[in-house]
């Protein structure tokens, strides 16, 4: 391709811009980025390959019913805030949060019930309940997770990790917080009762990690929701999602939907490195590329054959990768009140489970279910006298279990929906709509390595320096964003991300880019 053939730059505003930047995805990650870079000075258009931006947190509209596909616990609001407030606006101006209590309720087939809440006499009350030996191991841990959150979280997590050096300096901190403990071992050393150690320990999942092997890092999960509680978006998390596509768009970027990116080829012009991206009509130039996409298609698609992007592919294909999930969206033309809106319903095994569905070859005849019911917290999310829901169950990796997904999906729904009868009496009569997601579709729709629903697997080993840098080390302008790079999957840890990301780009462009040519 030569350069001639390229569209040529678009100054968008009346003063230059800082210089172009292309995201690839609109998922929270990269949404995140592109409010920053534009807020930077950048002119910068976003590729979303979906006919809607969120990525993980597309929504389905069926019969009068709004399923949010993705994310559901909104945690850390504060840094959705921020993104508002890096041009002067307010996040209440695009979206309206509204809290959710309890947190979740956990059920366990032995009929023991917990509402995990965030204040704490709420919370120490239904402990006391459960095993009044655990209130003061429950303080404890407590304590911990505190000291856990201002190290893992309040300083380190949306510092890019691009030296050794920067992991040679976190190292004394981790290790002091013996990070090479799993979350469940950690839990274990201050609390006593099973349901109650499970009860503390299932976060991970919600990042794709196995709580019996993902570092006790990860238990500072249990602070942020302590600290700020869980928020539910009016509208739903496709509200949120639209909210700071339109923040963007104020800002004066681009997104363009139903625009898949196939390739981007890296030229040097001028001294420069610049990115020419593929995406339908004319390649566009760019000087810096924020891959939002899956970490694996960003180096084995977008840019096959670009110097660096062959070694990096084959070393992700090494890594261990998140669990995949298996959701079912339904609407029922009848509500349960007393539901409450994030249910976890544990199933008899836990420890057995996490191993099948983390290193298992096949599909586990149980299951443990996150339940989803949004009408509880707005009841516009469904028709009137209706309720919208998502139960969702943790399933193998294609890589690890290479199920047939268009054989197993309608069976493996309609065990999960018997086995809710006994939560939502009469419920599969009472169904008008539903769809299923399956591994399967995680690989097809966002091109997901082995169809893992949370990317790269968040154990120690593949945490901050090891994980996937926020800036490519060989090729230039490179730069990712979202749940395959640091800090790593969940909302705040995307959008985190795009912190660390944007900082590294700020300071690799210190000025425009004509004015770095022209110096
Ligand atoms: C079912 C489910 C429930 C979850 N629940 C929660 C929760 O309650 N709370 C929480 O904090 N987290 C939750 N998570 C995790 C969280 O949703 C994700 O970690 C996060 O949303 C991932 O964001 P991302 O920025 O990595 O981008 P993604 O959401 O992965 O989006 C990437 C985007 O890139 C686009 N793309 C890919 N390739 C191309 C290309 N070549 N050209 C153009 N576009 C491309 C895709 O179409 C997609 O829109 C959940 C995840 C799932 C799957």
């Amino acid at each position: 391709m030569t350069v001639a053939a390229v569209a040529p730059a678009r100054p968008s505003r009346e003063h230059a811009a800082r210089g172009r930047a292309a995201v690839i995805g609109s998922g929270f990650g990269g949404l995140a980025a592109a409010i920053r870079l534009q807020s930077l000075g950048f002119d910068t258009v976003c590729y979303e390959a979906h006919d809607k931006p969120g990525g993980r947190a597309y929504v389905y509209e069926d019969a009068g019913f709004t399923f949010d596909a993705g994310p559901t616990v909104i945690t850390a609001p504060h840094c959705l805030e921020e993104l508002c407030e890096l041009s002067g606006r307010r996040l209440a101006d695009y979206v309206r949060l509204l809290p959710v209590s309890p947190l979740y309720r956990l059920q366990w087939s032995d009929g023991v019930s917990f509402d995990y809440v965030a204040d704490e006499p709420g919370l120490v009350e239904q402990i006391r309940r459960i095993n009044p030996g655990d209130v003061e191991g429950y303080r404890r841990f407590a304590d911990f997770t505190r000291q856990v959150f201002a190290k893992g979280y309040e300083e380190l997590g949306a510092v890019p990790f691009l030296n050794f050096s920067d992991m040679i300096r976190a190292a004394p901190a981790l290790a002091r917080l013996r990070a090479d403990r799993s979350v469940y071992a950690t839990v274990s050393r201050f609390i006593k009762d099973e349901h109650l150690r499970q009860a503390f320990s299932f976060h991970p999942l919600l990042v794709g990690g196995n709580p019996l092997d993902t570092s006790c890092v990860y238990t500072l999960i249990h602070w942020i929701e302590r600290k700020w509680g869980v928020f539910f978006p009016e509208g739903g998390t496709g509200a949120l999602i639209r909210g700071l596509a339109r923040l963007f768009s104020d800002l004066g970027g681009s997104l363009r939907l139903n625009t898949p990116v196939e390739r981007v080829a890296v030229q040097t012009e001028g001294g420069r490195t610049k990115h020419v991206v593929s995406a339908g009509g004319l390649p566009e130039r760019f000087d810096l590329v924020v891959s939002n996409a899956d970490v694996h298609h960003t180096y084995a698609t977008l840019y096959r054959g670009v110097p660096g992007a062959a070694r990096r592919q084959r070393r992700l294909e090494r890594m261990s990768w998140s669990m995949s999930l298996f959701v079912l969206y339904f609407g029922t033309n009848r509500r349960y009140p007393d539901l409450a809106h994030h249910t976890i319903l544990f199933g008899p095994r836990f420890q057995g489970l996490l191993r099948d569905i983390f290193r298992g070859s096949h599909l586990p005849e149980d299951f443990s279910l996150y339940l989803h019911a949004p009408t509880i917290t707005d009841p516009g999310m469904a028709p009137d006298g209706g309720e919208s829901f998502y139960v969702l169950s943790p399933v193998p990796h294609l890589g690890n279990a290479a199920i047939d997904w268009d054989e197993a999906a309608e069976g493996y729904g309609d065990a999960i929906l018997e086995s809710l009868e006994a939560h939502l009496p009469g419920v599969r009569g009472a169904i008008v709509t539903r769809r299923h997601f399956t591994p399967a579709d995680f690989a097809e729709k966002f091109r997901a390595h082995h169809g893992s629903a949370f990317s790269v697997a968040p154990q120690l080993t593949q945490t901050a320096y090891f994980r996937p840098h926020n800036r490519d080390p060989d090729i230039p302008g490179l730069y990712l964003v979202g749940a395959g790079t640091h800090p790593g999957a969940g909302v705040p840890g995307v959008v985190n991300s795009a912190k660390a990301t944007c900082d590294t780009i700020a300071s690799d462009f210190p000025v425009a880019v004509d004015e770095l040519a022209a110096g």
